[in-house]
């Protein structure tokens, strides 16, 4: 006999169909580690979600066949914002630090000392910005900016995060 144990649910990590790039970023904004990548379709997509434990997102009907599916979550609205509603109501989106993933190559961002992005962002962010992210990934920086804003307020609006910071 085991106490559960008292730490956070891990978030739930993803496979996203080619279909779904919209959604992947925003998940990936959520905090949520989701494989995406024109690789990743019809069998691949189903393999990888298989052998790396994620839920499968898909929109390709064909796949309804596979008795022996992963789970999964058949996307059926073309909007991103229906898509992410549907995810919700199906998996327990969150728990994971907001905006620490890199949106393009999903690696998780490190923090990085303002010295080190000196020249590498604009000057007036530089001076006014404390803390940066860097993908180790693609190299792009991240920094608390309109669209983080916008981010939270979008997310606030599905419902799907607190807007302050
Ligand atoms: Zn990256």
């Amino acid at each position: 006999m085991s106490a559960p144990a008292a730490v956070a649910p891990e978030a739930v990590r993803f496979a996203a169909d080619r279909m779904l790039g919209r959604l992947a970023r925003w998940l990936r904004v959520l905090g949520h580690d989701v494989a995406y990548g024109q690789h990743l379709g019809g069998r691949t997509l189903v393999r990888c979600a298989r052998d790396e434990g994620r839920v499968l997102l898909t929109r390709d009907t064909r796949l309804r066949r596979d008795r022996q599916l992963p789970p999964h979550v058949f996307i059926t609205s073309d909007h991103f914002r229906e898509q992410l509603r549907q995810v919700a109501g199906a998996v327990p989106l969150g728990g994971a630090p907001l905006l620490r993933r890199c949106l393009d190559c999903n690696r998780a961002l490190d923090e990085v000392p303002r010295e080190r992005v000196e020249g590498r962002v604009p000057p007036f962010v530089h001076q006014r910005t404390e803390r940066f992210l860097a993908c180790g990934g693609c190299g792009r920086l991240y920094w608390p900016a309109t669209h983080r804003t916008h981010m939270l307020q979008e997310l606030a609006a599905l419902g799907l995060a607190r807007s302050q910071s």
